[in-house]
């Protein structure tokens, strides 16, 4: 008999990834809703301290996989050690992040169990017969699709950010089941040998709750400072447009669109940005937009909450200095 939600935890640095507390906390209201159980699955090493904090936000049953060789990730490795976890354990549903990580995996798993995969999905629905129907955003944002599969699992993504984060219960208990990586040297194709992070106070954009992005209109990488001490000034990250980064001002790892990084926080501050669909594609599930530009005909503000119509290089540093003070 299939056994329920099984959702492939992310952790860094110690910490379960938001987006995994996200999909604990989903995938057990869901659980709850369809009479199914929830499973957590975590890969790493030195990872086992990390069950009661995903029973605490609502897994049944933790399968902790803890090896050297899984201490970072590698498609291969993960591939290998997840294809068995999860034909073991039999789930209906198999869920993870829309981040790096699940991107290059998901797809990987699909194919290795020969199932179906819906991938960047922003919300699930439970039908009539109590299946998971997962909700896609398609042609950049444009329309919706449902997606269901007749194969089990079913395999999705989730993009950062589409559900929020249940207060954790610490009394909650789960089965805790140690398993063995015995990971098949045909998939040990890479191996990490070092792994080198920038340091950065300011939250990954993935992740982030606020966003502060500015676009072409910035005219240069040094005029992002005033977008940089807007987003500390308020605990955010600062994103770019396609434009900003083509032209240098920033690094493509701070794209936002389609043909950048998915984000989809709380509160999304625009500057400068004229909003092409490609743009929107990546920031249009944004809880609450905000966009500054000086051109009142500009496509962002068909997409904003609230907008400021205004050269933005004296409406920033009015609005930093604003928050400093609250
Ligand atoms: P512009 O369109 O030039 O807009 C600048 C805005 O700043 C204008 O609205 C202007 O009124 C305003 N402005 C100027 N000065 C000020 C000021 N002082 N104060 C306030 N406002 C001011 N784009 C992305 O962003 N992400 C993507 O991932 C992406 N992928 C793409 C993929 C493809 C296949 C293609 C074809 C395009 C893609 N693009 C992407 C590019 C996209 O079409 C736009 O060209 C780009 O988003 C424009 O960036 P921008 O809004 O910063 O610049």
């Amino acid at each position: 008999m299939p056994k329920g939600i099984l959702v492939v935890l992310e952790q860094y640095n110690g910490e379960l990834r938001k987006v995994s507390l996200e999909l604990l906390s989903e995938g057990r209201r869901l659980a709850d809703m369809a009479g199914l159980d929830l499973t957590g699955v975590l890969l790493g090493q030195g990872v086992k301290d990390l069950a009661p904090v995903a029973a605490s936000y609502g897994a049944d049953k933790v399968v902790v996989v803890d090896d050297a060789a899984l201490k970072d990730y590698t498609t291969g490795a993960y591939t290998s050690v997840l294809n068995r976890v999860i034909r073991d354990e039999d789930p209906e549903v198999v869920v993870m992040g829309n981040t790096g990580i699940g991107r290059d995996l998901a797809p990987r798993l699909a194919q290795r169990l020969g199932v179906g995969c819906a991938s960047d999905c922003v919300a699930v629905a439970v039908d009539s017969n109590y299946k998971l129907r997962f909700k896609r955003p398609i042609y950049a944002g444009k329309a919706y699709a449902e997606m269901a599969t007749e194969a089990r699992p079913i395999l999705a993504t989730i993009r950062p950010n589409s559900f929020s984060v249940a207060a954790p219960n610490s009394d909650r208990q789960a089965e805790v089941v140690e398993v063995a990586a015995s990971i098949d040297a045909a998939d040990l194709k890479a191996i990490v040998k070092e792994v080198i992070r920038q340091a950065s106070s300011r939250p990954e954009l993935t992740d982030a709750n606020v966003i502060v992005s500015g676009g072409r209109a910035m005219k240069n990488s040094e005029n992002f400072k005033i977008l940089e001490d807007l987003a500390d000034a308020i605990g955010a990250a600062v994103g770019a447009s396609r434009a900003a980064v083509d032209s240098g001002y920033r690094e493509y790892k701070f794209q936002v669109g389609q043909t950048g990084k998915t984000v989809s926080p709380t509160l999304y501050i625009a500057c400068g940005i004229s909003g092409a669909i490609q743009h929107l594609a990546g920031m249009g599930s944004s809880k609450v937009i905000v966009a500054i530009n000086k051109d009142p005909e500009a496509n962002i503000f068909t997409v904003a909450d609230y907008g400021i119509v205004g050269d933005l290089f004296e409406i920033v540093p009015l609005l930093t200095e604003e928050f400093k003070k609250q």
